[in-house]
Protein backbone atom coordinates (compact mmCIF):
# COMPACT_ATOMS: atom_id res chain seq x y z
CA UNK A 1 0.00 0.00 0.00
CA UNK A 2 1.01 3.36 -0.73
CA UNK A 3 2.41 5.43 2.23
CA UNK A 4 -0.40 7.55 3.69
CA UNK A 5 0.97 10.88 2.65
CA UNK A 6 0.69 10.12 -1.13
CA UNK A 7 -2.45 10.75 -3.15
CA UNK A 8 -2.32 8.36 -6.39
CA UNK A 9 -4.67 8.15 -8.98
CA UNK A 10 -4.25 12.23 -8.30
CA UNK A 11 -1.64 13.47 -10.85
CA UNK A 12 -2.80 13.45 -14.72
CA UNK A 13 -3.97 16.79 -16.86
CA UNK A 14 -5.10 16.05 -20.14
CA UNK A 15 -4.74 18.37 -22.90
CA UNK A 16 -5.46 18.52 -26.80
CA UNK A 17 -2.19 19.54 -29.37
CA UNK A 18 -3.93 19.70 -32.72
CA UNK A 19 -5.67 16.09 -33.29
CA UNK A 20 -3.36 14.37 -30.47
CA UNK A 21 -4.38 14.03 -27.01
CA UNK A 22 -1.52 14.63 -24.67
CA UNK A 23 -1.60 13.54 -20.71
CA UNK A 24 1.13 14.45 -18.12
CA UNK A 25 1.20 11.38 -15.89
CA UNK A 26 2.36 12.03 -12.32
CA UNK A 27 4.96 9.22 -11.51
CA UNK A 28 5.52 11.02 -7.67
CA UNK A 29 8.11 13.29 -6.62
CA UNK A 30 11.00 12.91 -3.16
CA UNK A 31 13.07 14.79 -1.74
CA UNK A 32 16.13 14.61 -3.60
CA UNK A 33 19.73 16.09 -2.68
CA UNK A 34 22.39 18.55 -4.40
CA UNK A 35 24.67 15.73 -4.61
CA UNK A 36 22.99 15.02 -7.90
CA UNK A 37 23.92 18.48 -9.56
CA UNK A 38 27.69 19.54 -10.89
CA UNK A 39 29.17 22.27 -11.81
CA UNK A 40 27.58 24.45 -9.44
CA UNK A 41 28.29 25.16 -5.86
CA UNK A 42 25.49 23.38 -3.42
CA UNK A 43 25.55 26.76 -1.05
CA UNK A 44 24.73 28.68 -4.83
CA UNK A 45 21.77 25.58 -5.36
CA UNK A 46 20.37 26.29 -2.51
CA UNK A 47 19.81 30.35 -2.75
CA UNK A 48 18.03 29.41 -5.66
CA UNK A 49 15.68 27.44 -4.46
CA UNK A 50 14.95 29.29 -1.85
CA UNK A 51 14.62 32.56 -3.81
CA UNK A 52 12.29 30.75 -6.18
CA UNK A 53 10.60 29.96 -3.16
CA UNK A 54 11.09 26.28 -2.58
CA UNK A 55 11.64 23.92 0.24
CA UNK A 56 14.75 22.16 1.12
CA UNK A 57 15.71 19.65 0.22
CA UNK A 58 14.42 19.66 -3.25
CA UNK A 59 11.35 18.44 -3.52
CA UNK A 60 12.03 16.46 -7.85
CA UNK A 61 9.17 15.75 -9.46
CA UNK A 62 9.15 12.62 -11.85
CA UNK A 63 6.33 12.80 -14.82
CA UNK A 64 5.34 10.68 -17.75
CA UNK A 65 3.70 11.45 -20.74
CA UNK A 66 0.26 9.26 -22.95
CA UNK A 67 -0.03 10.37 -26.78
CA UNK A 68 -3.27 9.32 -28.06
CA UNK A 69 -3.12 9.73 -32.05
CA UNK A 70 -6.77 8.12 -32.04
CA UNK A 71 -5.15 4.75 -33.62
CA UNK A 72 -2.01 4.33 -31.30
CA UNK A 73 -1.35 4.86 -27.43
CA UNK A 74 2.09 5.96 -26.99
CA UNK A 75 3.82 6.54 -23.14
CA UNK A 76 7.16 8.78 -23.01
CA UNK A 77 9.00 7.09 -20.48
CA UNK A 78 7.47 4.65 -17.59
CA UNK A 79 8.89 6.31 -14.03
CA UNK A 80 10.20 5.08 -11.56
CA UNK A 81 8.22 1.77 -11.17
CA UNK A 82 8.52 -0.44 -7.88
CA UNK A 83 12.24 0.15 -7.14
CA UNK A 84 12.58 3.67 -5.75
CA UNK A 85 10.08 4.17 -2.54
CA UNK A 86 6.37 4.46 -2.28
CA UNK A 87 6.47 8.31 -3.25
CA UNK A 88 7.06 7.47 -6.67
CA UNK A 89 5.95 4.63 -9.46
CA UNK A 90 2.58 6.15 -9.36
CA UNK A 91 2.27 6.01 -13.51
CA UNK A 92 0.29 3.13 -13.97
CA UNK A 93 -1.98 4.12 -11.08
CA UNK A 94 -2.60 7.34 -12.80
CA UNK A 95 -3.48 5.65 -15.58
CA UNK A 96 -5.69 3.33 -14.40
CA UNK A 97 -7.62 6.44 -13.31
CA UNK A 98 -8.10 7.96 -16.93
CA UNK A 99 -8.92 4.04 -18.06
CA UNK A 100 -5.35 3.09 -19.67
CA UNK A 101 -4.59 -0.43 -18.27
CA UNK A 102 -0.72 -1.49 -19.49
CA UNK A 103 -2.28 -3.42 -21.83
CA UNK A 104 -3.44 -0.79 -23.88
CA UNK A 105 -0.20 0.66 -24.54
CA UNK A 106 1.34 0.26 -27.95
CA UNK A 107 4.43 1.84 -28.03
CA UNK A 108 6.74 3.06 -25.15
CA UNK A 109 9.19 6.39 -26.27
CA UNK A 110 12.09 6.63 -24.11
CA UNK A 111 14.08 9.71 -22.95
CA UNK A 112 16.85 7.77 -22.08
CA UNK A 113 17.87 4.46 -19.59
CA UNK A 114 18.54 5.98 -16.69
CA UNK A 115 16.48 4.36 -13.59
CA UNK A 116 14.11 7.13 -12.89
CA UNK A 117 12.74 6.86 -16.31
CA UNK A 118 13.07 3.21 -17.33
CA UNK A 119 12.25 1.28 -14.42
CA UNK A 120 8.28 1.16 -14.72
CA UNK A 121 9.14 -1.25 -17.98
CA UNK A 122 9.12 -3.86 -15.18
CA UNK A 123 7.32 -5.12 -11.95
CA UNK A 124 9.60 -6.35 -8.86
CA UNK A 125 9.44 -9.59 -10.56
CA UNK A 126 11.38 -8.29 -13.49
CA UNK A 127 8.05 -9.14 -15.56
CA UNK A 128 7.11 -6.28 -18.47
CA UNK A 129 4.73 -4.07 -17.34
CA UNK A 130 3.14 -3.07 -20.89
CA UNK A 131 2.63 -6.55 -22.32
CA UNK A 132 1.86 -5.11 -25.53
CA UNK A 133 4.04 -2.39 -26.26
CA UNK A 134 6.89 -1.92 -28.87
CA UNK A 135 9.89 0.03 -27.21
CA UNK A 136 11.43 2.42 -29.08
CA UNK A 137 15.18 3.67 -27.66
CA UNK A 138 18.16 6.06 -29.43
CA UNK A 139 20.27 3.83 -31.29
CA UNK A 140 22.86 5.74 -29.87
CA UNK A 141 21.26 4.80 -26.41
CA UNK A 142 21.22 1.13 -27.04
CA UNK A 143 24.63 0.73 -28.27
CA UNK A 144 26.23 2.25 -25.57
CA UNK A 145 24.16 0.14 -22.52
CA UNK A 146 25.24 -2.93 -24.36
CA UNK A 147 28.69 -1.87 -24.75
CA UNK A 148 31.06 -3.60 -22.43
CA UNK A 149 33.87 -0.64 -22.39
CA UNK A 150 30.63 1.71 -22.07
CA UNK A 151 31.02 2.03 -18.05
CA UNK A 152 34.75 2.33 -18.07
CA UNK A 153 33.85 6.34 -19.91
CA UNK A 154 30.61 6.23 -17.70
CA UNK A 155 31.12 8.30 -14.28
CA UNK A 156 31.22 5.85 -11.17
CA UNK A 157 27.30 6.98 -10.17
CA UNK A 158 25.67 5.29 -13.52
CA UNK A 159 27.50 1.86 -12.86
CA UNK A 160 24.60 0.39 -11.59
CA UNK A 161 22.68 1.84 -14.60
CA UNK A 162 23.72 -0.91 -16.91
CA UNK A 163 22.47 -3.82 -15.28
CA UNK A 164 19.39 -2.02 -14.27
CA UNK A 165 18.93 -1.08 -18.35
CA UNK A 166 19.63 -4.53 -19.19
CA UNK A 167 17.12 -6.02 -16.49
CA UNK A 168 14.55 -3.57 -17.68
CA UNK A 169 14.64 -3.81 -21.59
CA UNK A 170 15.14 -7.76 -20.92
CA UNK A 171 11.40 -8.61 -21.56
CA UNK A 172 11.31 -5.84 -24.35
CA UNK A 173 14.11 -6.97 -26.72
CA UNK A 174 11.89 -9.00 -29.15
CA UNK A 175 9.49 -5.79 -29.87
CA UNK A 176 12.68 -3.11 -29.27
CA UNK A 177 12.92 -0.72 -32.40
CA UNK A 178 15.47 1.70 -32.15
CA UNK A 179 15.20 5.17 -33.95
CA UNK A 180 17.47 8.66 -34.50
CA UNK A 181 15.88 11.85 -35.56
CA UNK A 182 13.13 12.30 -37.16
CA UNK A 183 9.22 11.01 -37.50
CA UNK A 184 8.33 7.79 -35.44
CA UNK A 185 3.95 7.91 -35.58
CA UNK A 186 1.90 10.28 -37.07
CA UNK A 187 2.40 13.78 -35.23
CA UNK A 188 5.27 12.23 -33.32
CA UNK A 189 9.09 12.89 -34.12
CA UNK A 190 12.29 11.99 -32.11
CA UNK A 191 14.78 14.85 -31.78
CA UNK A 192 18.23 14.07 -30.84
CA UNK A 193 19.29 16.01 -27.41
CA UNK A 194 22.49 13.86 -27.03
CA UNK A 195 24.98 14.86 -23.23
CA UNK A 196 23.38 13.51 -20.52
CA UNK A 197 23.09 10.33 -22.32
CA UNK A 198 24.65 9.58 -25.69
CA UNK A 199 21.23 8.77 -26.96
CA UNK A 200 18.95 10.91 -24.80
CA UNK A 201 15.71 11.82 -26.64
CA UNK A 202 13.30 14.46 -27.06
CA UNK A 203 9.59 13.49 -28.39
CA UNK A 204 8.27 16.58 -30.34
CA UNK A 205 4.46 16.45 -31.16
CA UNK A 206 3.20 18.60 -33.98
CA UNK A 207 -0.26 18.77 -35.14
CA UNK A 208 -2.73 20.67 -36.94
CA UNK A 209 -0.74 23.63 -36.40
CA UNK A 210 -0.12 23.21 -32.77
CA UNK A 211 3.36 21.90 -31.15
CA UNK A 212 4.46 20.65 -27.94
CA UNK A 213 7.97 19.64 -27.12
CA UNK A 214 8.82 16.51 -24.19
CA UNK A 215 12.16 16.69 -22.98
CA UNK A 216 13.47 14.20 -21.09
CA UNK A 217 16.87 15.29 -18.51
CA UNK A 218 17.41 18.72 -20.62
CA UNK A 219 16.27 20.07 -16.65
CA UNK A 220 16.78 18.13 -13.63
CA UNK A 221 15.76 21.04 -11.08
CA UNK A 222 14.26 23.62 -13.06
CA UNK A 223 14.76 26.24 -10.38
CA UNK A 224 18.59 25.96 -10.80
CA UNK A 225 19.01 24.86 -14.16
CA UNK A 226 17.19 27.09 -15.85
CA UNK A 227 18.64 30.26 -14.04
CA UNK A 228 22.15 28.22 -14.56
CA UNK A 229 22.34 25.90 -17.60
CA UNK A 230 25.58 25.01 -16.96
CA UNK A 231 24.78 23.49 -14.09
CA UNK A 232 24.66 19.91 -14.75
CA UNK A 233 24.50 16.48 -12.61
CA UNK A 234 27.13 13.75 -11.62
CA UNK A 235 25.34 11.39 -13.94
CA UNK A 236 26.16 13.42 -16.95
CA UNK A 237 27.77 10.93 -19.51
CA UNK A 238 29.66 13.97 -21.70
CA UNK A 239 28.54 17.21 -19.16
CA UNK A 240 30.07 19.34 -21.64
CA UNK A 241 27.47 18.06 -24.31
CA UNK A 242 24.61 17.73 -22.21
CA UNK A 243 25.27 21.57 -21.23
CA UNK A 244 25.40 22.73 -24.98
CA UNK A 245 22.23 20.72 -25.72
CA UNK A 246 20.69 22.50 -22.43
CA UNK A 247 21.19 25.92 -23.75
CA UNK A 248 20.25 24.88 -27.10
CA UNK A 249 17.00 23.34 -26.31
CA UNK A 250 16.09 26.35 -23.78
CA UNK A 251 17.17 28.87 -26.71
CA UNK A 252 15.03 27.03 -29.39
CA UNK A 253 12.00 26.64 -27.09
CA UNK A 254 12.44 30.65 -26.17
CA UNK A 255 12.81 31.65 -29.61
CA UNK A 256 10.26 29.75 -31.13
CA UNK A 257 7.83 30.08 -28.38
CA UNK A 258 7.51 26.14 -28.19
CA UNK A 259 5.00 24.88 -25.73
CA UNK A 260 7.04 22.45 -23.39
CA UNK A 261 6.97 19.55 -20.88
CA UNK A 262 9.56 17.68 -18.89
CA UNK A 263 9.82 14.45 -16.97
CA UNK A 264 11.04 16.61 -14.12
CA UNK A 265 9.14 19.85 -14.45
CA UNK A 266 6.84 20.69 -11.85
CA UNK A 267 3.72 18.97 -12.43
CA UNK A 268 1.67 19.48 -14.46
CA UNK A 269 4.90 20.19 -16.55
CA UNK A 270 2.95 21.92 -19.53
CA UNK A 271 4.66 25.57 -20.22
CA UNK A 272 6.95 28.34 -21.56
CA UNK A 273 10.61 29.20 -21.43
CA UNK A 274 11.31 32.59 -20.96
CA UNK A 275 15.09 34.22 -21.95
CA UNK A 276 16.18 36.18 -19.24
CA UNK A 277 19.63 37.71 -20.05
CA UNK A 278 22.02 34.25 -19.71
CA UNK A 279 19.44 32.50 -17.77
CA UNK A 280 15.77 31.16 -18.45
CA UNK A 281 12.61 30.89 -16.39
CA UNK A 282 9.68 28.56 -16.69
CA UNK A 283 5.81 29.89 -16.92
CA UNK A 284 3.64 27.50 -16.17
CA UNK A 285 0.54 27.30 -18.74
CA UNK A 286 -2.67 28.57 -17.68
CA UNK A 287 -5.06 25.39 -16.42
CA UNK A 288 -8.04 24.84 -17.60
CA UNK A 289 -10.45 22.24 -18.15
CA UNK A 290 -10.98 22.49 -21.53
CA UNK A 291 -9.43 20.20 -23.37
CA UNK A 292 -8.22 22.33 -26.15
CA UNK A 293 -6.97 26.00 -25.26
CA UNK A 294 -7.19 27.15 -28.55
CA UNK A 295 -10.89 26.92 -28.00
CA UNK A 296 -11.46 28.24 -24.22
ZN1 LIG B 1 15.80 11.72 -14.89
Amino acid sequence: MPARHVNPRNGFYRQAVGDLTVTAINDGTFRADFDLIAGIDHAECARLERAALRALPPLMTMNTFLVETGKTVALIDTGCGASMGPTLGMTTANLEAIGIAPDDVDIILMTHLHLDHMNGLIDEQGAAVFPNAELLVHEEELSFVDDPSAPARAPEPTHGFFAAAHAAIGPYRSRLRTVKEGPVLPGVAAISTPGHTPGHTAWLMESAGDRLLVWGDIVHMPSIQLAVPEAGTVLDIDRELAVQTRRRMLDMAATEGLKVAGIHHDFPAFGYIRRQGPAYSFVPQVWTAALSQAAS
